[in-house]
This record gives structure tokens, C-alpha cells and sequence, in this order.
């Protein structure tokens, strides 16, 4: 093998791997030595992208996946500019800003300030009907309760109840962050989902006076953005996250780009090699290889490895979507919001709603409107044995107790994400600190990162690509 071209494979082809190619490339060719290498990513399903699935038809522009990211996280920002996307950038609506949460079957206004569910304004806080009296008292006792000393993990759950009490918890903060990782609060680690909320504790001591702090710097925080989304806190692409994939795909040009090739083993053979083992049977011998695959995936392709068994162990809870066009007549209210979260226990089968077109302009044409309704999360994973038809008339259902709508949609569109969301365990961090340290023992040019590991949002997923391809490089230049 040491007379062929050094061939470095990425297994599986969503944000990550894609993002994990590009810089890859990127850092080789920068090395100035000319060395010729090779890189290959091989994608198991027909298409590349992962979880990312834009549709555009009719006119609208349906995200089937994610649909925006946190504009202030750089890495997703850095990869527009370095592919000439930056003008596609687009903020959500600002006429749309208002969101709601369901608490006794009714709509009620989220109040103004909540960062992350966090209040950082008290007189709207302390105005909401959202919360008793007794529960605003324990929220506003974070002012004075004082930090937990310590470096230990403990639940994200555990922590807001401790800092904000129970019914803050429930009411707002759960149902929000569980847009992120549909998960239980009380099963999520703190460390690896929000560490920023502990690190406010350590520093601030309370949770709001940090929240506060913090929200100072957010014009310093978007000075990297293009002008036209600096006042937008999530952002997108206006031809959809597709754009995103198809610009790498584009830059991906010189590499071996395999679609509908499932790897089902990666292996030391003799010498410190490595082989990929193939669906088809067929085995290449590589120079390196990037496993960015959900990590139930990784665990079984590194399978010989005792230690992949703690990535078996990483929960992954299914979610759906159903999205459904209406005409604007059809809609009894004005479209000021963003759309609603449902709290567990609201007797509710959606968890949340999008009013996508009110909240992004472009996705949808004039005179319609596009609304997609999330539905699954931990603790209500019975919806998989439901047919489709069942989880429209669902979401129907719970869209007509709540906004009043009784029209039939214009269409429907159903989207089943199973093991999709990872469920961060208390102490991630340090398991997985473990396994790489055993891995990079039994196969030091064996790379695995993705969503399951340090942040499931898409600029953590770049970022987590751009940093195992930079280890990788450093590895094959030294
Ligand atoms: P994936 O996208 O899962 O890619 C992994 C790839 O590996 C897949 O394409 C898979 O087919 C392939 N693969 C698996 N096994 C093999 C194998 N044996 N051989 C070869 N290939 C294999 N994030 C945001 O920032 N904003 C949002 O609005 C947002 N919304 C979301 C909504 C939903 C419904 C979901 C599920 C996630 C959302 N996220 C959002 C999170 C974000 O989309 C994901 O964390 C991210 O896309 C994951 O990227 P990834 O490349 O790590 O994994």
C-alpha cells in the first residue's frame, strides 16, 4: 500500500461528513508539498445531506429536516462565506417574532425576554399568566440561591429545577428545549447540552443575572453576519439547507462521492491497517477513515473495538413532521408569531407548530401558507405504529382545537426521522472522552465524530468535521 496514493474515506455523508471532506480537502491542499491523496465519501442512502431535506415545489420551500440555525454559532457561517453563500443568508421574518405555548387547551404568549426559556426582563415574566404566583417566586429565586460547587455532570432537568424551579421547567423550558432534543430534561446532561447555563452558575452565580450578561454581547456576537440577517437570531438559506449541501457537493467535484454504498465493518488488519468493509462485501485498505454516522451506526461498523459499545449505549428518539399548505383565506388569525410549543401533558399529540411562512417569507408563494406540525418526543414514541393518514388527521386535529383551522390543507406531507434526535446521557462527555482515547489506541487513523457526540446543531456538526479533518490532516502531514 505505501506506493499508492494515500486514500482517506468519510463514512456517511450528512453536514458532518460533507463538512469533514470539504475541510479536508481544503487543509491537504494548503499543505504546499503537493503530495497527491485521495478523498472518498461513501453515503449509504440514494442521496447526500442526512437529516438536511429541502423539497422546493409549487412555489414553497419545505424543509423536511432542519429548517434554520442559531446565527451567531460561526462554523455554519464561515462555511457560506468559504462557499460563496453568503448573499443566500436570510433572517426570519421580523413582523413574526411573537411565540406562543399551550397551557389549560389555550394559546398563551410566551413573554418577551425568554432566552432559551430563560427570562432576562423580569416585568414581562412576572406579568405571564403562563406561571402561578408561587412558581414566579421560586423562578426569581435564582436571584439569590447560590452555586452549586463542583465539576460533576448532573441533568439538565435537574439543574433548572434546582436554579428555576419545577413549573418554569414544565411550562417553558422543557417544551422548548425539547425542539432541540425532543428528549427528557431529567435524562440530558447538562454538561454536553448546555454548559453554557452551568458556566453562567460558576460565574454569575444565578442563572437569570447571567442570562442577562450575556444577552449584552449579542451585537458583538453578529458582527460576523451580512447586514441583511444581523438582527435575526436563526437563520437560513433562501433556497433552503439544500443549497448548503448541493454548494459542498459543488466543491466536492474532485472527490469520490459514493451514494447508496453502505460500510458495514471498519478494521485494523495486519500492519496497522485499516480495511472498510462494504454492504457488497467488497474491502478497501485505507490511509484513514472519518466515521460520521448517528453513533448506533458507528458502534456496529467498529463493532471489534470493546470500547464502540459505549456508543451503543447513545438513546436516539424518533420524531415526525406532518407540513400542510393552506390558503390564506382559510386562516382565522392574523400572522404575527412564529407558531406555538405544546408542554408534555397538555393532552396533545403535537409537541409543537411552526407557521413557516409567517416565520420565513420565502417559503411559501403569495396568498398561501405552509405550517408544519413536530410530533414525538421522549416519553411518546407510539406514533411509528400510526400510518400516515393517521398522523395528519392528528396534527389536523390539534391544529383546529387551537388555531381554528378546518380547511382541508392544499397537501400534506408527512416526514418520519427515526432514531434521529441523540439523547446526550449524564456524563457524555467523559464516556466519550474514554472511547476516543481507546480508539485512538487501536486505530489512531480512525476518526468518529457527528451529531451523537459534541452538539447536534448544524454549526456544531461543521465544526465537529472541520475538527476531526484537521486532526486527521495534522496525523498524515507530521
Ligand atoms: P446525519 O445527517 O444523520 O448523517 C449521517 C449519514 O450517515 C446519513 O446520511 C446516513 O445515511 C449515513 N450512514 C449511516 N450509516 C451508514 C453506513 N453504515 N454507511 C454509510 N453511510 C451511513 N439542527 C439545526 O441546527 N437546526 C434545526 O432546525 C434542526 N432541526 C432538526 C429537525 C429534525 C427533525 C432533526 C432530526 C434534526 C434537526 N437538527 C437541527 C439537527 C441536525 O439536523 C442534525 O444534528 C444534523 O443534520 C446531523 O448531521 P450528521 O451529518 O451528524 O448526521
Amino acid at each position: 500500500m505505501s506506493n499508492q496514493v494515500p486514500h482517506y474515506m468519510i463514512i456517511g455523508g450528512g453536514i458532518t461528513g460533507l463538512s469533514a471532506a470539504f475541510y479536508l480537502k481544503k487543509r491537504l491542499e494548503a499543505d504546499g508539498r503537493g503530495t497527491p491523496f485521495r478523498i472518498s465519501v461513501v453515503e449509504k442512502s440514494p442521496s447526500f445531506g442526512g437529516k438536511i431535506h429541502t423539497v422546493v415545489r409549487d412555489g414553497f420551500v419545505i424543509e423536511k429536516g432542519p429548517d434554520s440555525f442559531l446565527a451567531r454559532k460561526r462554523p455554519i457561517i464561515d462555511l457560506a462565506y468559504d462557499l460563496g453563500l453568503e448573499h443566500e443568508l436570510t433572517g426570519t421574518n421580523p413582523k413574526a417574532k411573537k411565540t406562543y405555548i399551550v397551557r389549560g387547551r389555550k394559546l398563551h404568549r410566551m413573554p418577551p425576554g425568554l432566552v432559551l426559556g430563560i427570562p432576562t426582563q423580569m416585568t414581562p415574566f412576572m406579568k405571564t399568566g403562563l406561571i402561578s404566583p408561587l412558581g414566579k417566586l421560586r423562578a426569581a429565586m435564582d436571584l439569590i440561591l447560590p452555586k452549586r460547587d463542583g465539576t460533576g455532570d448532573e441533568s439538565l432537568g435537574h439543574f433548572l429545577e434546582r436554579r428555576l424551579g419545577k413549573e418554569v421547567l414544565e411550562r417553558i423550558v422543557e417544551p422548548l428545549l425539547a425542539g432541540i432534543y425532543a428528549g427528557d430534561t431529567y435524562k440530558l446532561s447538562l454538561k454536553s447540552t448546555f454548559p453554557q447555563f452551568r458556566a453562567m452558575e460558576l460565574k454569575n452565580r444565578s442563572l437569570i443575572l447571567g442570562m442577562m450578561a450575556s444577552r449584552k454581547n449579542v451585537t458583538e456576537e453578529s458582527a460576523h453576519l451580512p447586514a441583511a440577517v444581523r438582527n435575526s437570531v436563526f437563520v437560513t438559506f433562501k433556497r433552503g439547507l439544500q443549497s448548503l449541501v448541493n454548494a459542498l457537493i459543488d466543491a466536492l467535484r474532485t472527490v469520490d462521492l459514493r451514494a447508496g454504498v453502505g460500510v458495514v465493518s471498519v478494521r485494523r488488519i495486519e500492519d496497522g491497517q485499516t480495511e472498510v468493509v462494504f454492504e457488497d462485501g467488497q474491502r478497501e485498505v485505507v490511509h484513514g477513515v472519518i466515521v460520521t454516522t448517528p453513533t448506533y451506526q458507528a458502534a456496529k461498523l467498529l463493532s471489534e473495538l470493546p470500547t464502540a459499545s459505549k456508543l451503543a449505549k447513545i438513546d436516539y428518539i424518533s420524531v415526525a413532521n406532518v407540513i400542510m399548505s393552506f390558503d390564506r383565506k382559510d386562516i382565522p388569525f392574523e400572522l404575527d408569531a412564529s407558531g406555538f410549543l405544546v408542554p408534555k401533558h397538555e393532552g396533545y399529540t403535537i409537541t409543537a407548530c411552526t407557521l413557516t411562512s409567517a416565520k420565513w417569507l420565502h417559503a411559501a408563494p403569495e396568498g398561501k401558507v405552509l405550517l408544519r406540525c413536530y410530533i414525538g418526543r421522549s416519553g411518546e414514541q407510539e406514533w411509528p405504529a400510526w400510518s400516515d393518514e393517521q398522523l395528519i388527521s392528528k396534527a389536523r386535529q390539534d391544529i383546529q382545537d387551537l388555531l381554528g383551522i378546518t380547511a382541508e390543507p392544499g397537501f400534506a406531507e408527512v416526514t418520519r426521522l427515526m432514531h434521529s434526535m441523540p439523547q446526550y446521557p449524564v456524563n457524555h462527555l467523559e464516556e466519550i472522552a474514554e472511547f476516543r482515547k481507546a480508539l485512538l489506541t487501536a486505530m489512531p487513523r480512525v476518526l468518529v465524530t457527528g451529531a451523537g457526540f459534541h452538539g447536534v446543531g448544524l454549526p456544531d456538526c461543521i465544526r465537529q468535521g472541520k475538527e476531526v479533518a484537521n486532526q486527521l490532516a495534522e496525523m498524515v502531514l507530521a
